[in-house]
């Protein structure tokens, strides 16, 4: 009965949990930074892992060995159809054969029967121009969005060729790798989109002065699929209660997706293989509760997919630990934890800053670390309530946070939560959230974030596993 108040009073005060050092210290030395490089390597070959095709399925295939090889029990979660879409090769080029190196299609661009040409022609803001009978089989290139002037360019019946678009067009970001973009999900868009680098956006913005022609060819399909979500149990001494710890396995925005989110999918399989493998040797005990390891095949669906699945056993849940871009950073070189404003995160985020402080500033560890308020758009916001920038679509009070260290493309500057100010950041009641100059684009790819700064996933798996160990110790 006393002990049970204990944990009582524990969770109440926000305790974090108790540090068992030698175990911690197993832990850490038993993480690799080359596993982790590899496993981004391997994901990002398959293709952009998008739910529904066919390089989700491979992934999920990769997944369930991984874990199965490390003794985890393994199932798997289909979403209920959605339409999906996947591009096998394309090619933008000028006419005298000189190609669009950055040119990559927007999602739901239908494939072509062979190759189009047609003159370019430049339109500076596509939301503004009403298009004519002159747009007619032209390539149009804009430094603008396509957003929704696409559909009135549909419904207008003067169909270009393709179209090719450098938004944001901005000289300091996307110079040499392009932006991603969609058309609205549908199998019979009449048109191709791409997008291209600003760079790129000049060269044509001249070819289009010039007269200038320009060829492309697309092969894509776009059909229904069924996104696969891999879920790998490392059994505890009550299965009553389990924490989650999860990724979206698809690059969202249909690129190569390293950072977003390879990264994130990595970090969620050292951690089951260090876990695991400490657990299997005796190095640490198994754990108190279930740890349940989630790769979702694409990002809120599956997680949507997952809680209706779940129903009441959802109350079992102790706390979801989610991943989302721990592959880079732009102009800091810290670690986030994200939903410090949720009153039920607490005792995990306390635990993770109390790690997070225990090993700052020693070699193989992290130097800025803090928490943050939640900002949304990331699979942790599907366990939390709407005034937290959740879903809405559970109402109980379970723990959810995301652990990263880049957000969205540019710096964020945020006022901390009253109560929260760390130690590990400059500036304490001012935070500054770190981005990726790669995100959602053509040029996040291991090469430029994951391979670069390695450290960052290192980082992320070793600051979760030990605030998991000293959250399941205090569960005990
Ligand atoms: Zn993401």
């Amino acid at each position: 009965m006393h002990f049970a108040l204990l944990v009582i009073l524990a969770l109440v005060l926000g305790q974090p949990g108790q540090a068992n050092r030698p175990q911690e210290e197993g832990f850490a030395a038993e993480v690799k930074e080359a596993e982790l490089r590899r496993y981004v390597r391997e994901l990002v070959a398959f293709g952009p892992r998008m739910g529904g095709t066919p390089s989700n399925e491979q992934s999920a295939t990769y997944l369930t060995a991984f874990f199965r090889k490390h003794g985890l029990d393994v199932t798997l979660q289909e979403d209920p159809p959605a339409l999906a879409h996947w591009e096998s090769a394309w090619t933008v080029a000028l006419e005298d054969g000189a190609r669009i190196e950055s040119a990559w299609p927007f999602g739901f661009s239908a494939s072509l029967a062979g190759e189009r040409t047609g003159r370019l022609l430049f339109v500076e803001d596509l939301g503004k121009a009403a298009p004519t009978a002159e747009w007619a089989g032209r390539v149009i290139y804009t430094p603008g969005q396509v957003g929704r002037a696409y559909t009135a360019i549909v419904k207008s019946g003067h169909l270009p060729a393709a179209i090719l678009s450098s938004a944001p067009n901005d000289p300091t970001r996307y110079v040499d790798w392009s932006r991603l973009s969609s058309l609205p999900p549908s199998a019979s868009n009449p048109v191709p989109a791409f997008s291209v680098s600003y760079v790129d956006g000049r060269t044509l913005a001249s070819a289009a002065q010039a007269g200038r022609s320009v060829r492309v060819s697309l092969e894509a399909t776009i059909r229904e699929g069924r996104g696969k979500t891999v879920i790998a149990t490392l059994r505890g001494q009550d299965p009553s209660g389990y924490y989650l710890v999860c990724a979206h396995g698809d690059s969202d925005s249909g690129g190569p997706g390293a950072d977003d989110n390879a990264s994130g999918v990595a970090t969620v399989m050292e951690i089951a293989r260090v876990y695991s493998t400490l657990v299997a040797s005796g190095r640490i005990p198994r754990p108190k509760y279930s740890i349940r390891f989630a790769v979702w095949g694409a990002e809120y669906r599956s997680a949507r997919t997952y809680i209706e699945r779940e129903g009441a056993n959802l109350a079992q849940l102790k706390g979801v630990l989610n991943f989302d871009e721990t592959g880079t950073g732009a102009e800091r070189d810290a670690i986030y934890f994200e939903s410090n404003d949720v009153p039920w995160n607490e005792t995990m985020l306390r635990t993770l800053e109390a790690v997070a402080g225990d090993y700052a500033g020693r070699p193989g560890f992290w130097t800025e670390y803090t928490t943050n308020p939640s900002q949304g758009g990331t699979d942790s916001y599907a366990f939390l309530p709407r005034q937290y920038k959740g879903t809405g679509q559970v109402t109980l009070q379970i723990p959810s946070t995301t652990i990263y260290t880049a957000a969205w493309d540019r710096l964020a500057e945020l006022n901390q939560t009253p109560g929260w100010e760390s130690k590990g950041t400059p500036d304490p009641a001012k935070l500054k959230i770190d981005y990726s100059l790669y995100y959602h684009s053509s040029g996040d790819t291991p090469e430029n974030t994951t391979e670069r700064e390695p450290q960052n996933m290192v980082r992320a798996v070793k600051v979760t596993g030990l605030a998991l160990l000293r959250l399941l110790a205090q569960a005990r």
